[in-house]
């Protein structure tokens, strides 16, 4: 029998100590009701929760386990780090590995800076942006999410895509004001906010593959033209690679489109789990940072040493096995295999969009042969509500999907065809429930 009482209990414990008893709030379950499962272990593809149910994690940490839960090689250079100190504040040569081997990788990152989030890259990113344009404006897109600096919660995903307000409380008007939105999957309107707001734009941010809303998939062609207007305009472009990078490629989004982004920030996978997050890109807009320049970025635990060390083991394993090819095939057969699931199921039609190893389920709407969702507002009516009941059946079935109808699945390395054959078999009997 399934059930959660243990994590029931715990929950309401940490309620009390805990907003939402939670540290991030995705993990409340918000968007899709019921109890979150308290999680004891995650071992390859698999996690375990305080009730002992275990679960096929399509979820993975929101994207850093691209090779599954403790990975033998991650874990084994990490232990090795603990046992050389755990962080030291001051120069050290683990970094300094791990920097030269993403520079040598990616040409368009001719140096970078380590820090310890996706959100504090972004908001560095932003920064050098303003100080080497002297404008003031961002322009992000309307659904993309950049972490929770300021200035960026303005029609974000993530979290947010289940709130009901377009903004962050707590955010003054000032700064909201300095942050500019557009619609994706129209190239004119970005045109139009570049000639509404002359040389104040310093920097367009974009999710080059949209994640956080759902998968939004764009047009082909969509980012080259991006990057011919943001350039036209003198303004930079940054891409947002914290879920995309060293994913869809070693160079993320960027090498599989092959456009350079002036400013590139990752997060996830860069730290094989630890909290690592990174900006890089031009030398000479690197060089503005402190000490070298006037743009000031700082962190006590920035490049600790071992989540340095695990970083560094997740993208050497990287190279090593050259696992792209293989996680895209699997997850287009997921994908494929999914919805002709639901193409057998006549009462609900169901679309499973996927770009590398991130897959999205949508449900309702046209039928299948329609375009792809491109923007939230394409995302069809009743998704949320159909998406909760099927997120339950799943969760009972042993498939933990991410808990929201508006985050994309992730495929790790360790995923196996009967793991994946499993989705779908508890999708087709989730299905006659919706
Ligand atoms: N940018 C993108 C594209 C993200 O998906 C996220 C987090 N999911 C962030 C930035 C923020 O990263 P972090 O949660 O590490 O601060």
């Amino acid at each position: 029998m399934f059930d959660l009482d243990k994590s029931a209990q715990l929950w309401a414990r940490a309620r009390r100590v805990t907003p939402g008893g939670v540290h991030s709030p995705v993990r409340a379950f918000a968007g899709v009701g019921g109890v979150p499962p308290f999680i004891e272990s995650g071992s390859r593809a698999c996690l375990t929760d305080v009730d002992g149910n275990d679960y096929i994690d399509f979820c993975l940490s929101w994207g850093p386990l691209v090779f599954g839960h403790s990975d033998p090689d991650i874990a084994a250079a990490a232990c090795a780090a603990i046992a050389r100190g755990t962080s030291f504040g001051a120069a050290e040569a683990v970094s300094l590995e791990l920097a030269e081997l993403i520079v040598r990788q990616i040409p368009w990152v001719e140096k970078i800076r380590f820090v310890n989030s996706g959100t504090e890259a972004v908001m560095s990113a932003l920064r050098i942006a303003r100080a080497a344009t002297g404008r003031n404006k961002i322009l992000k897109f309307d659904g993309c999410y950049h972490g929770h600096v300021d200035s960026m919660l303005v029609r974000a995903g993530s979290a947010m895509a289940d709130m009901a307000v377009p903004a962050s409380a707590g955010i003054p008007a000032e700064t909201a004001a300095n942050t500019l939105v557009a619609p994706l999957d129209d190239l004119p309107a970005i045109e139009r906010t570049f000639a509404a707001h002359k040389n104040a734009i310093a920097a367009v941010i974009v999710e080059p593959v949209p994640a956080n809303f759902g998968l939004l998939v764009q047009r082909d062609g969509y980012l080259r033209q991006l990057a011919a207007i943001v350039r036209a305009h003198g303004a930079l472009l940054i891409f947002d690679e914290v879920i995309s990078g060293f994913r869809l490629a070693f160079g993320g989004a960027a090498e599989m489109f092959g456009i350079e982004p002036d400013l590139v920030t990752y997060g996830k996978i860069i730290g094989g789990g630890f909290p690592v997050g990174a900006y890089g890109g031009r030398a000479n807009l690197l060089d503005l940072v402190a000490p070298q320049g006037d743009v000031y970025q700082a962190g006590t635990l920035s490049a600790n040493p071992v989540a340095m060390r695990a970083g560094l083991a997740a993208l050497k394993k990287l190279l090593r096995d050259k696992p792209h090819a293989g996680l895209d095939s699997k997850t287009a057969w997921l994908a494929d295999s999914l919805t002709a699931a639901a193409a057998r199921s006549a009462d609900v039609s169901v679309r499973v969009q996927y770009c590398g190893s991130l897959f999205w389920i949508v449900i309702g709407g046209d039928p299948v042969s329609v375009d792809p969702v491109r923007t939230p507002a394409g995302i069809p009516p009743g998704h949320k509500e159909r998406f909760g009941k099927l997120f339950h059946a799943l969760l009972e079935a042993g498939c933990y999907l991410p808990p929201s109808a508006f985050e994309v699945g992730f495929i790790s390395t360790v995923h196996t065809d009967p793991q994946l054959q499993a989705l779908v078999e508890a999708f087709s009997a989730a299905l006659v429930k919706l």
